[in-house]
């Protein structure tokens, strides 16, 4: 697709008034938050397996790794107890009272760019750009950090983690600050250096940040001696952040987006997107997401998966960058999560562990694995992909902007890419279809990725 240029003297779009149109907003009350994330890996008609040992031929058992995650979390991703057998899991009380400070967030019908494509399809976007640290990440942070501050028998005094863009860093570190832990972030070395608001973001909330490969670690040493100009990687990031937990017990790790915990929190996102439609009596025939771990996309889609086993013709669609093509082109077989093979090994579409990915402008998808419950929906073909070219996805969020006056992060824009082609697809059938999309987070601090994709230095 090219897209068209909406001319800068042509103010149209952002025109486009929806009063003779009706609803544009869809918001629910307070009272309608959620109490539940839906717990999908009890519903499906197969396995996902569990996670194998770093080294040895067995099932990893919650005693490996009580050192490295909060024993919630090992729960969650071992599939232990109500984990297995049941789909609702109650949000504790003092995360819904965070939560209601930007949640539930809005669903959008975007008529602006339904009629700036003159699409006869509806698009409906997600909004978890409203948020504390402007991404969906805080969902799971806040979720991490309070299973971490609660385990008061280990005396967890720090979260560790590493991060790309920055977003989960910033959301870490403010969920650390709202739970009164300390946050220790290890942030990959291109977005380090070129992302500095982030950086400052983190600091300022309280974290302390190093640029990744580190000198503080062995993995980090080990390869800024072999290749002194890496830009790193998430798998190096991983690596380091958990030698970094293992030299001291009061420490812990947290994880944006490979594990199953984040897609069960993530689940609140789909759970008050599914509310939203019945409230205006729509149901979904596409509903798509970008994908960097997968967990925004797959807590998005959960609860509408049980429709389409039982023979609905949603559809699903992951995007991924087409330099970092995890599901498309991806193999589907055990690897590590991280560069140095401390974690444990899961059942996923990986490119390999050692996969270092090219340093696009969207940080947050740049992993070389995706989560497990969500590859397995892709190898069962509940869920289809797609890849895109960075130039078209940030042509779409030049679009999304001058249209429905959002800015989205390069990571979303994906997303936005995905509902346009979508949209003009339905219009050369001529068919209406409901497409529904996440927006996973804004692109404030994103702008000079944006002024290099599309020279905005330059043109006037
Ligand atoms: C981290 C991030 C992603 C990718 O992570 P998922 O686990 O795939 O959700 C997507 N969008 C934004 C804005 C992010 O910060």
């Amino acid at each position: 697709m090219k897209v068209k240029r909406v001319a800068s003297n042509e103010p149209e779009p952002l025109k486009t008034a929806s009063q003779e149109l009706g609803q544009n907003k869809i918001v629910l009350s307070e009272s309608q938050l959620p109490t539940n994330w839906y717990n999908i890996v009890a519903e499906l008609p197969f396995d996902v397996p569990r996670p194998l040992h770093p080294t040895e031929d067995r099932a990893v058992e919650i005693d490996d790794f009580d050192w490295l995650w909060p024993i919630e979390c090992l729960r969650i991703e071992l599939q232990e107890g109500l984990y297995r057998t049941d789909p609702w899991i109650e949000i504790p009380e003092s995360i819904l009272d965070v939560y209601r400070r930007y949640r539930p967030s809005p669903l959008v019908r975007a008529r602006s760019l339904e009629k700036y494509l003159g699409t006869t399809a509806e698009i409906y976007y997600k909004r978890e750009d409203l948020n504390p640290a402007g991404s969906h990440k805080f969902n799971t942070a806040l979720v991490q950090a309070y299973y971490a501050a609660r385990e008061q028998h280990s005396q967890i005094h720090t979260m560790v983690t590493d991060t790309g863009a920055g977003q989960w860093g910033a959301a870490l570190a403010m969920a650390c600050e709202t739970l009164g832990l300390k946050c220790c972030v290890f942030m990959i070395r291109k977005s380090f250096d070129e992302k500095p608001y982030r950086r400052y973001l983190m600091r300022m909330a309280g974290a302390d940040v190093y640029s990744s490969p580190s000198e503080l670690t062995e993995t980090g040493r080990n390869i800024l001696r072999d290749d002194p100009e890496n830009s790193g990687s998430l798998g190096i990031g991983m690596s380091e952040a958990i030698e970094y937990v293992k030299e001291d017990r009061g420490r812990r790790l947290a994880l944006g987006c490979m594990s199953y915990y984040a897609v069960l929190h993530q689940s609140i996102i789909g759970l008050e997107t599914k509310l939203q439609l019945e409230q205006i009596d729509r149901s979904p025939d596409l509903m798509l997401g970008c994908v960097g771990g997968g967990s925004n996309f797959t807590g998005f889609i959960a609860p509408f998966v049980p429709e389409k086993i039982g023979g609905s013709p949603i559809e699903f669609r992951a995007i991924e960058p087409d330099s970092i093509p995890t599901l498309s082109e991806g193999e589907y077989r055990y690897d590590w999560a991280d560069f140095s093979e401390l974690t444990p090994r899961i059942l996923m579409y990986t490119l390999g562990h050692r996969f270092v990915p090219p340093p696009v402008h969207s940080g947050g998808l740049r992993y070389h694995g995706k989560t497990p419950v969500l590859s397995a929906l892709v190898k069962h073909k509940v869920v289809d992909t797609r890849t895109f070219e960075q130039r078209r996805v940030f042509d779409a969020g030049r679009v999304f902007l001058r249209t429905e006056g959002v800015l989205a992060a390069p990571e979303s824009a994906h997303a936005v890419l995905g509902a346009i082609d979508a949209a003009r697809d339905a219009s050369s059938s001529k068919r209406n279809p409901v497409i529904v999309m996440c927006l996973s987070g804004h692109g404030y601090l994103d702008l000079k990725g944006f002024s290099d994709v599309l020279d905005l230095d330059s043109s006037n």
